[in-house]
């Protein structure tokens, strides 16, 4: 069963449940591009930090790889024997060339000052405090040159000047020999700070803080420091001397990165964007398909609860007669479930078997393309149980969206009630109408009585006469030969009037008499025949003359005579009784009723029942009465009205419904100089040879 708020709430539910995971799928879509931009900034760090690692190494290798080369260039001042004159010269250059050498001195063996030189760039840098005060590092650093017989350093120390700064400083000594012997020493004593900023690469430093430090990270010298933030990144590489280990230390600022800090961070933002719209679009389109899902859904529910309710059966069936669809309706009315019927062919299990070779004939011509009938056809089917039903069926073909027959769709109706009310309402109709035929002879009774008492009356006065003649002494008045004459004739003459009695009883049994509604041929004249005793009745009580006139070329006419001649009296009756016996007609010529039948002049298009092919044939009622007042004439055919005491009012009501059963018209008009026509027509019988009914 079809019900709106289970849809509803189902609905409801499954919107809500699509949100949450709306919302479910965008929080993972922005946390992954959130961990995306960090990740990428993480990448981005590490690689500069990986970057300033390199420098720093290509910095300290600078640094070892120039003070190589100052070894070589100390040991080309020794390459021809010096004396402590012609030292100076050299010594003077290579000190003016190399700013990082703050003194150069040359030592003997025994580690006594031959000569020295100091830099011409730092003036007085042993005005404060005393060369010797610095001699332990020069020691220190030659007894191990002479170890190693190469290059070996001091450790690093303060120096303090006189203008309350210092430097730190660094003894390197390379022995020096003569002849291949150990001649001396020559001790170069550095400034750490001028080892940074003259050993150095400048273009690697742009920006950058660079110092040497101890190993416990105490700072010694520095050469730049990074200014403007707090943010940096450093990188330590050891400068591993001979005798002596420095810590090259190298800070970078730590770049401060917009959203998006580099292309692949920008791409992964860009491709998470699109991601985003395309869920978007997709959402949208979702959204937009289940709203049609639910359409279609909510159509198709629809759809199906209607054919559920309706109680109209209906059939698919595909073009080879199999069963499609039907519906609960069908399934209801041929007594079987739609798994029993759907895929089911010819013939089919509805058919009653004795019929099964006519509708099998009936779905070939149908198969075969034939045009359906727009009305329908009427059918019998049979439930398993053997109960057999009328129905209409009402047939059209089954057409595709791509406009080709795929099959027939049927409508059928049940009309095994429509049948029982028909039924009732013939039987209540048929009822009506013999017992309105049964109170017009009621109204005749008296008629009937006065009509009877003549042939009772003769018959009588006939029986007495026999009696007196018999109880006469024989031979008194006349021979036994004329007494038996005279019997004979008496005896004749009671049976005439006992037939004319039983003639009268009879034409009233006959009009009486229940019969089957059926359609007959019948002559004009003969359905007047029927009714002339009873009319000839009353019209010699009233003094009414009756003029019957019937066409000579009159067809017979297809009717139900019972009904058609109770039509007639009716007609002839209300006429009589329209002229009562006190009314003053103005001439006793007057006094006469007359029945017309004649072929019908109908132009064609014109025919009672819309049917103009029909011949027709007109019965005229004409009566010389006081005619219809206008308020008769409105409420004329309303049953029950009559202006009479002893009136039923059925009369006319009754006429014109069976009139129209027939298919013909009552009308009436008002008939010059006085009186009313009542004329009715009945379609001519179209057998060519009739087989005339004629009442016994
Ligand atoms: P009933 O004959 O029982 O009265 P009807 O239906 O035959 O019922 O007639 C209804 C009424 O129509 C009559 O009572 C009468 O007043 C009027 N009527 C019928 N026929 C004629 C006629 N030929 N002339 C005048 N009045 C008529």
């Amino acid at each position: 069963m079809w019900r709106p708020h289970l849809l509803r709430s189902w609905r409801e539910r499954l919107r809500s449940s699509r949100w949450r995971l709306w919302a479910a799928l965008l929080l993972l879509v922005v946390s992954l591009l959130v961990v995306l931009v960090f990740l990428a900034a993480e990448y981005e760090e590490s690689r500069d930090q990986t970057a300033l690692e390199q420098d720093a190494a290509a910095l300290a290798s600078d640094i070892r790889s120039s003070l190589l080369r100052n070894v070589q260039t100390l040991q080309s001042l020794h390459s021809v024997a010096p004396t402590a004159d012609s030292w100076i010269v050299p010594a003077a250059e290579l000190m003016a060339q190399h700013r990082e050498m703050v003194r150069l001195e040359w030592l003997d063996s025994a580690q006594r000052m031959l000569a020295f030189r100091d830099s011409p760039f730092v003036p007085d840098l042993f005005g404060y405090l005393g060369r010797d005060q610095a001699l332990p590092e020069v020691r220190l650093a030659c007894d191990h040159a002479k170890r190693l017989s190469g290059p070996a350093y001091s450790s690093s120390y303060f120096w303090p000047l006189r203008n309350g700064k210092g430097l730190e400083l660094i003894e390197m000594c390379l022995p020096v020999a003569r002849g291949g012997l150990p001649s001396g020493f020559l001790v170069v004593t550095y400034s750490l700070p001028g080892m940074l900023s003259e050993l150095t690469n400048r273009d690697l430093l742009r920006g950058r803080g660079l110092a040497f430090n101890e190993a416990d990270g105490t700072r010694l010298a520095l050469h730049s420091v990074v200014s403007g933030t707090r943010r940096t990144l450093t990188a330590r590489h050891v400068l591993d001397l001979p005798g002596h280990t420095l810590l090259l230390q190298l800070q970078s600022p730590r770049l401060v990165r917009g959203l998006f800090p580099n292309v692949l961070t920008a791409v992964v933002g860009a491709l998470s964007l699109a991601l985003l719209s395309v869920l978007f679009l997709l959402a949208r389109d979702i959204r937009r398909r289940q709203r049609a899902e639910l359409d279609v859904a909510e159509a198709l529910a629809f759809r199906k609860a209607m054919e559920d309710s309706l109680v109209t059966g209906l059939r698919a069936r595909d073009m080879q007669g199999r069963i499609t669809y039907v519906n609960p309706a069908f399934c209801d009315m041929v007594g079987l479930s739609a798994e029993q019927l759907v895929g089911t062919g010819l013939p089919a299990p509805w058919w009653p078997p004795e019929l099964v070779d006519e509708y099998q004939q009936r779905q070939m011509v149908r198969l075969a393309g034939q045009v359906l009938p727009r009305e329908g056809y009427e059918s019998v089917f049979q439930r398993p149980d053997g109960t057999r039903f009328p129905v209409l069926i009402i047939e059209a073909p089954l057409i595709d969206a791509q406009g080709k027959q795929t099959g027939f769709m049927s409508a059928i109706l049940d009309l095994t009630e429509q049948r029982r009310v028909e039924d009732l309402n013939r039987t209540s109709q048929e009822r009506l109408q013999a017992t309105a035929r049964l109170a017009t002879v009621g109204e005749m009774a008296s008629l009937l009585s006065h009509e009877l008492n003549q042939p009772l009356a003769a018959i009588a006065s006939y029986a007495s006469g026999t009696l007196n003649l018999l109880e006469e002494p024989a031979g008194q008045v006349s021979s036994a030969d004329e007494m038996q004459a005279d019997l004979v004739q008496a005896m004749r003459r009671i049976g005439e009037q006992a037939d004319r009695a039983g003639r009268v009883i009879k034409s009233v049994a006959d009009f009486v008499r229940r019969r089957e509604q059926v359609r007959e041929v019948v002559t004009p004249q003969s359905l007047v025949d029927a009714i002339q005793p009873l009319l000839g009745l009353q019209a010699k009580k009233q003094g009414i003359r009756l003029q019957i006139q019937i066409a000579p070329d009159c067809p017979p006419v297809l009717c139900d005579r019972t009904m058609v001649e109770q039509v007639l009296l009716n007609l002839a009756r209300n006429g009589m009784q329209a002229m009562p016996q006190g009314d003053p007609a103005p001439r006793s010529g007057l006094r006469v009723l007359r029945i017309e039948v004649g072929q019908a002049r109908l132009h064609s298009g014109q025919a009672p029942g819309g049917q103009p092919q029909k011949m027709w044939v007109s019965f005229a009622v004409t009566d010389h009465g006081l005619g219809l007042s206008p308020e008769v004439q409105a409420k004329l055919f309303t049953p029950f009205f009559t202006t009479r005491a002893e009136g039923m009012g059925l009369g006319l009501s009754l006429c014109r419904t069976v009139i129209e059963q027939h298919g013909g018209a009552l009308t009436h008009e008002p008939h010059t100089p006085r009186g009313t026509v009542f004329r009715f027509t009945l379609p001519v019988s179209m057998v060519t040879s009739p087989p005339l009914s004629s009442r016994p």
